[in-house]
């Protein structure tokens, strides 16, 4: 069986609730194999010790390298923790990863309550049935 990939992404104003997330979650990720934006990414491995590929940052593009996983396949799920208060000056293209999700119907939440629904869903899933999401 292989572990599940997710993709992770915060925006600035998010990116506290992301860790908090993973750490709720920590047992769980720990299962998993985690990619994320880079400043993400830094911060999930430096405040929960999780092993995290580390992508180019958003304003880099590193939202566009998730983008092309999820064209390819190559991730699950993707947990995107939007700040809608807050323009962002750098704003990574959420909507194009959204509708990518949508394309390949794979789960994307964009919230906290979301994310934790599909967190909860993966790490109660056997393994045998991980690949029933996004059949
Ligand atoms: P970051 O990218 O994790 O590198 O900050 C996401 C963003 O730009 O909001």
């Amino acid at each position: 069986m292989t572990s599940p990939r997710l993709a992770l992404i915060a925006h600035d104003g998010k990116k506290t609730d992301i860790i908090t997330l993973a750490k709720e979650f920590l047992s769980y990720l720990s299962t998993c194999e985690l990619c994320a934006t880079g400043t993400t990414g830094q911060r999930l491995m430096d405040e929960t010790g999780l092993q995290v590929e580390r992508l180019l940052s958003g304003p880099f593009g590193g939202d566009l390298q998730i983008g092309s996983r999820i064209a390819m396949r190559q991730v699950d799920a993707i947990i995107f923790l939007r700040d809608p208060m807050t323009s962002q000056p750098h704003e990574p293209d959420i909507n194009a990863l959204v509708r990518a999700c949508d394309v390949h119907n794979l789960p994307c939440a964009t919230n906290l309550a979301t994310a934790r629904l599909v967190l909860q869903q993966l790490q109660a899933l056997k393994p045998s049935s991980e690949s029933a999401l996004s059949a």
